[in-house]
């Protein structure tokens, strides 16, 4: 088949790969000059004019991430050289918090939360007893249960200081507003799935080595075509049920992997000329689509003195006490991640309020609670779309739009919030389903 792929993030790398490997013809159309979308590398200039390689925002993957995994390796990358893998550990500046032993599921968890630094014993019986009852129901809760319904009968500050960050970590949504069901997948597949689920996967590259442009090498190998600094301007469909036109060109089928925005932008336009049966199904397509919301995130780099060996804080990644006026909850040691020595990423998810503010609160949180007194900003990004709302009961649109036209992307029906483990598995599934 001749497939237009419209979007090379990790989505639509992902099904890139899957088409091109079953041996269709694949042409990519990427709006931006480099490919990877929301998770890709960002090359900056310092003052003194050094190359300074950073990420569009500071990510995070996790050993369940089975298929992002695979597809990594697909593409070539050196996966165990490329991902720095920890237990996972979600541990303040001052040692306090949770960190998993290496060991199976669900005794890590267990031995995890009996040996939690900082927290009461009436603590860990709470949340050992809330998991527990989780687990019986199977992971699963009514629809409309938010993940601060599920937590309302633990301790304050076991909501405060681990269910809330656990919560914007994977969801990017405050906890009162987040899709229990959603969290409790996460849980199981993390916490509670394979040995090595919840370990930590740390990139020590920028998001542009790690597989997007790993992907795009793959597949210009194998013959795809694929056009950057080419945004798609209309899609229709082509006369007598032929297939599809994108911006006049012929294809078999379409697969959309743009964000959901321009999805919706491209659909409803395809609705004003399409012929009448498919004018409902494209309607309906877009206005689920377009009535997503969304969350932002910023990543404010800075630059600290670093300690001996490199390393500027006890660990490569640390939760950080926040609220309103400390807004980072995480902060990462990009000098241990393949960075140079003393550069920080200090993560806001949910983050609201202007650049010049946020980043004097976050080089206030460095002072006060990492002790680092000579810090300064050197960049910072702020995504203010960086994923949709994960709230209780929301209605995703789904991959199959009508015969021939399909979407791909993290915020497409499935199991996870927006995460990369949600765009990959959604490009794969979408590619299987086009081509089968
Ligand atoms: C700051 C930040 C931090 C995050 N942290 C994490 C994390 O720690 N862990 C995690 O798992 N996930 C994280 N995420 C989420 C993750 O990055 C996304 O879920 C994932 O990258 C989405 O991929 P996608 O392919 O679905 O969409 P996108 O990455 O949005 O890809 C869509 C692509 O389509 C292109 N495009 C759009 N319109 C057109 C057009 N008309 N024609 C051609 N091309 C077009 C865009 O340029 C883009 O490249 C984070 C996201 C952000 C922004």
């Amino acid at each position: 088949m001749r497939i237009a792929l419209i979007g090379a993030g990790w989505a639509g790398l992902a099904a890139a790969l899957e088409l091109v490997a079953a041996g269709h013809q694949v042409r990519i159309f990427e709006a931006a000059r480099s490919v990877g979308g929301r998770a890709r590398g960002l090359p900056l200039a310092r003052p003194d004019g050094t190359a300074l390689l950073l990420d569009n925002g500071q990510h995070i993957l996790i050993g369940a991430y089975t298929e992002t995994l695979r597809c990594m390796q697909l593409a070539g990358v050196d996966v165990p050289a490329a991902l720095l893998r920890l237990p996972l550990a979600l541990c303040q500046p001052g040692g306090s918090g949770l960190q998993l032993p290496s060991a199976p599921a669900p005794w890590n968890a267990l031995w995890g939360i009996v040996r939690a630094r900082g927290w009461r014993w009436s603590d860990k019986w709470a949340l050992l007893r809330t998991a527990r009852a989780w687990q019986r129901a199977g992971f699963a809760c009514a629809e409309h249960a938010s993940v601060a319904d599920l937590c309302a009968e633990l301790p304050a500050r076991l909501r405060e200081d681990f269910i809330d960050p656990l919560c914007v970590a994977a969801l990017n949504t405050p906890a009162a507003q987040a899709s229990g069901q959603v969290f409790l997948r996460v849980l199981q597949d993390s916490l509670f799935g394979a040995r090595g689920g919840s370990d930590l996967l740390l990139p020590r590259q920028d998001l542009g080595a790690l597989f997007p442009d790993a992907a795009a090498r793959w597949l210009q190998a194998r013959g795809a075509h694929l056009e950057t600094g080419r945004r798609v301007q209309a899609l229709a469909a082509a006369p007598q049920g032929q297939g599809w036109l994108v911006d006049g060109a012929a294809f078999d089928a379409v697969l959309l992997a743009t964000a959901s925005t321009e999805a919706a932008r491209l659909v409803s336009q395809c609705a004003q000329t399409a012929p009448g049966a498919l004018i409902v199904p494209l309607c309906d397509w877009a206005g689920a689509t377009q009535a997503l919301r969304f969350e932002s995130i910023a990543t404010v780099y800075v630059q600290a003195v670093p300690g001996a060996g490199g390393r500027t804080l006890a660990r490569p990644m640390l939760a950080l006490p926040s609220h309103a006026q400390a807004p980072a909850q995480f902060v990462f040691d990009r000098g241990v991640l393949g960075g140079p020595p003393g550069l920080l990423a200090f993560v806001v998810s949910t983050s609201q309020g202007e650049r010049a503010r946020l980043e004097h609160q976050v080089l206030a949180q460095a002072r006060s609670q990492l002790a680092l007194l000579q810090a300064e900003v050197v960049q910072t990004v702020v995504e203010k779309r960086a994923t949709f709302a994960c709230t209780p009961g929301l209605r995703r649109p789904g991959a199959a739009i009508a015969p021939g036209l399909w979407a791909c992307g993290d915020y497409i029906a499935g199991p996870y919030p927006a995460t990369l483990e949600g765009a990959v598995r959604s490009g794969v599934q979408a590619a299987r389903a086009l081509a089968g």
